[in-house]
């Protein structure tokens, strides 16, 4: 089975003294050792943490999708690539809807990540009226299709994928665990069409929305749900922490 995986995705949040304060309690961490640590800090930390990553991985929060030139504000993936950040957040539906990263743009950030050897995190996720006109599973078979299944099966063995609805992010609402495993499973078969049972077999799945202390361990519990993607939980080490240890 896929390799269990919980990620801290600190969006834009805090200043550099609070940030290098939060990254010290984990970056020592005694986690499980089937687990493995991301933290996903705003950019401007990521060279500095990069030195000392000790026991968590790093990603970033967004890559742009040109390789390099007059594209002011943009960070590439080789820079990431050069500074020792090895994953990075695809696809968050906070960059979707605010600004206005489509699929096709996805898809284009996916291939300079993985020109660079870089593991992408692709987030997917159906809004609350999508799920309520039951177009849940349509809706994430288009975003993996538009911004992943252009891959051949060894780039695509790369990406860990985060189921992540967007009604239930940041919102204090919760997938329940009947939900998650739903729709992973769903997206388990989806990757087994496409490519086959080994791949979808392996690769990590992770879930999104509102996860916390109080809810991981039965989420986590689910057989395709490999882990998850922290948001508002991140940005406290005891409830990382806690997170962490739910498996
Ligand atoms: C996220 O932004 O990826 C997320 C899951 O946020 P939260 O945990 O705060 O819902």
């Amino acid at each position: 089975m896929s390799r269990k995986i919980v990620a801290g995705n600190w969006k834009m949040n805090m200043n550099a003294d609070e940030a290098r304060a939060l990254f010290e309690e984990l970056k020592n961490g005694a986690f499980p050792n089937q687990v493995k640590v991301i933290l996903s800090p705003p950019a401007i930390y990521l060279a500095e943490f990069a030195k000392e990553t000790k026991n968590v991985h790093l990603a970033s929060q967004n890559v742009s999708s040109k390789s390099n030139g007059a594209f002011t504000g943009e960070i590439s993936a080789s820079m990431l690539e050069s500074i020792d950040v090895n994953y990075c957040l695809v696809g968050h539906s906070e960059r979707r809807q605010y600004f206005n990263e489509s699929n096709e743009t996805l898809a284009e950030k996916v291939k300079q990540l993985i020109a660079f050897d870089l593991c992408p995190i692709f987030c997917c996720g159906e809004s609350l009226a999508e799920r309520e006109s039951g177009k849940e599973k349509e809706v994430i078979l288009k975003q993996l299709k538009e911004g992943l299944f252009f891959m051949d099966e060894n780039d695509f063995s790369k990406v860990i994928i985060a189921y992540e609805p967007i009604w239930a992010i940041g919102t204090g609402v919760t997938a329940s665990s009947d939900q998650a495993q739903e729709m992973h499973a769903f997206i388990r078969r989806i990757v087994a069409d496409h490519y086959n049972d080994d791949v979808a077999k392996n690769i990590s799945i992770l879930y999104g929305g509102s996860c916390k202390p109080e809810n991981a361990v039965e989420i986590f519990s689910k057989p395709d749900v490999d882990g998850g993607l922290i948001g508002g939980a991140a940005l406290d080490a005891n409830s990382f922490m806690k997170i962490i240890h739910s498996f």
